[in-house]
């Protein structure tokens, strides 16, 4: 099995993250933690781009289909459809959209439990709710309430892969394996050397 600390996951700063100027703060973050970059590149993805990424797991229409439905109930609103394959279509329909009006950051970032460590500095998909402190608590607004009001998607500045086959999928679907490099950064010693030998003169 491969080392924990070489755990990888997807982050796309979209469209509104680089239009707010926030890049630098955004990347900050997860450099700070101590995750390792290992790639990134800026592009204006397609929308059949985008509509592949948001397909490579077949069960994710459903169950955002599932979750928006759910929203509408909790919120004593009538959804508008029962079938969250339906529902999963237009929110991968307004995605397509959001994604490819302009440019976006994608980028790979590499260490011990990369995925839940980026999602914990990311924050919860609505920004109304997200935590403060996280990236999409302290620096957007948005809410479901309005975006699905206006019929777009949700402004909250990032994506971050949810899982680590979702990160595995991910990454191979925006990079290839050579665009990925495996590089030793000083402080890879301080967080993973087992026996901190060699720090004293
Ligand atoms: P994430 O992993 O936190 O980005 O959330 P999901 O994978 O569930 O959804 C992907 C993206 O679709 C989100 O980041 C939002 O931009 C958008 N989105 C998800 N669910 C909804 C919804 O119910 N309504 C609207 N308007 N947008 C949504
Ligand atoms: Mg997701």
């Amino acid at each position: 099995m491969t080392h924990l600390k070489k755990e990888r996951t997807l982050v796309v700063i979209k469209p509104d993250g680089i239009q707010r100027t926030l890049v630098g703060e955004i990347i900050q973050r997860y450099e700070r933690i101590g995750l390792k970059l290992i790639a990134i590149k800026m592009l204006v993805p397609s929308e059949d781009h985008v509509d592949k990424h948001y397909n490579l797991d077949p069960e994710w229409k459903k169950n955002v289909g599932e979750k928006s439905i759910k929203g509408y109930i909790d919120k004593g609103l009538e959804p508008p459809s029962q079938d969250p394959m339906v529902i999963g279509d237009q929110v991968i329909s307004v995605l397509k959209k959001y994604l490819s009006s302009g440019p976006v950051i994608a980028m790979v970032w590499q260490g011990a439990h990369a995925v839940k460590i980026v999602r914990k500095i990311t924050g919860g998909t609505e920004p109304l709710s997200s935590d403060v402190g996280t990236i999409r608590g302290d620096y957007v607004l948005d809410s479901y309430q309005m975006s699905d009001k206006d019929g777009r998607a949700i402004r909250n500045l990032i994506h971050a892969s949810g899982s680590a086959k979702e990160a595995d999928d991910e990454i191979k679907h925006w990079f290839v394996e050579e665009e990925l490099l495996d590089y030793n950064l000083v402080q890879d010693k301080i967080l993973y050397d087992v026996n901190l030998d060699g720090l004293l003169e």
